[in-house]
C-alpha cells in the first residue's frame, strides 16, 4: 500500500459519448488512484479512451456515471467557480494542441496564468516567465509573438505556460507526439525536474522513456484498464 496522500481517486467511471444515434463507451468502469508525487503512464491503442480519461481527471468534461473526488472533495457535485479555480491551482495541462494568444508577446504568454493570482505583481510575473523561457530554452524570444516563432519554439513557450503556476498535478497527452527531438528532451528533463521537486504527473505517452521513467504503467483497452504494472 502507498501512504501517500490521495489526489485522485476515481470509482466506476464511465463517459458514453452520444452521437447521433451512436452511443460510444469511451470509458467503462475506470477505479484508479493518483497519489501525491505519483508518476503514471498511460498506454492504449488510438480510441481507447486515453485522452477522455485526461479530460476527466483534469476536471475538463464529466463522467456519464462513477464517481471522482480530488483532495477527498468530490468533484461530481462541485460548482463551476470551484472546478476553474482547481483547474487553475491545480492542474498543467500538456496538450498537441495549444493556443498562445497571438496579440501577446511570449512573456506574457508564459505569464498570463499568474495573471489570474491576485498575489503575484507584474515583476513577480516576468520574473517567473522569463525564468520558464530559460528553463524550455526559449528566453531570446521573449519579446518575439508566437508567429515569429517555429512550431517547435511555440511549444516550448505552450509547455512554459503550463508550468509555470508550478502545479500539484501535470497532465500531458503525448505531448512529445508533435515535438522535434531536442524539445522532446527539454520536455523530459523540466518534469523530471518538477517530479523530482514533489510534482505528481500522469502523462499518456508510448515513448518507452517515458514508460520506463514512471513508476506506474497503466494500460487502456477498449475503455477498461487492462493492467497496472509497477516500475
Ligand atoms: P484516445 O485518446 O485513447 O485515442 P479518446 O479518449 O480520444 O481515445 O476517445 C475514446 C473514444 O471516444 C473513441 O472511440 C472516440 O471516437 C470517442 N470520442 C472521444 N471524444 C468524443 C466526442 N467528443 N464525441 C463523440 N465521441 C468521442
Ligand atoms: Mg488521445
Amino acid at each position: 500500500m502507498d501512504n501517500r496522500a490521495t489526489l485522485v481517486e476515481l470509482r466506476g467511471v464511465k463517459k458514453v459519448y452520444l452521437t447521433s444515434k451512436v452511443e460510444t463507451h469511451a470509458l467503462s468502469e475506470i477505479s484508479l488512484d493518483i497519489y501525491q508525487g505519483d508518476f503514471l503512464v498511460i498506454r492504449g491503442p488510438s480510441g481507447s479512451g486515453k485522452s477522455t480519461l485526461l479530460s476527466i481527471i483534469g476536471l475538463l468534461d464529466h463522467p456519464t456515471s462513477g464517481t471522482y473526488s480530488y483532495r477527498g472533495d468530490d468533484t461530481i457535485d462541485m460548482n463551476l467557480t470551484k472546478r476553474a479555480r482547481t483547474r487553475n491551482q491545480e492542474f498543467g495541462f500538456v496538450f498537441q494542441s495549444f493556443n498562445l494568444v497571438h496579440e501577446m508577446n511570449i512573456l506574457d504568454n508564459v505569464g498570463l496564468p499568474l495573471k489570474f493570482r491576485r498575489s503575484v505583481s507584474k515583476q513577480e510575473r516576468d520574473e517567473r516567465a522569463n525564468e520558464m523561457l530559460k528553463r524550455v530554452g526559449i528566453e531570446h524570444r521573449a519579446e518575439h509573438y508566437p508567429a515569429q516563432l517555429s512550431g517547435g519554439q511555440q511549444q516550448r513557450a505552450a509547455i512554459a505556460r503550463a508550468l509555470i503556476v508550478e502545479p500539484t498535478l501535470v497532465l500531458a497527452d503525448e505531448p512529445t507526439g508533435n515535438l522535434d527531438e531536442d524539445s522532446a528532451n527539454v520536455l523530459l528533463e523540466l518534469l523530471g525536474e518538477m517530479h523530482g521537486g514533489g510534482t505528481t504527473l500522469c502523462v499518456v505517452s508510448h515513448d518507452p522513456v517515458y514508460s520506463s521513467r514512471a513508476e506506474r504503467r497503466l494500460d487502456l483497452q477498449e475503455g477498461r484498464l487492462v493492467s497496472q504494472s509497477a516500475a
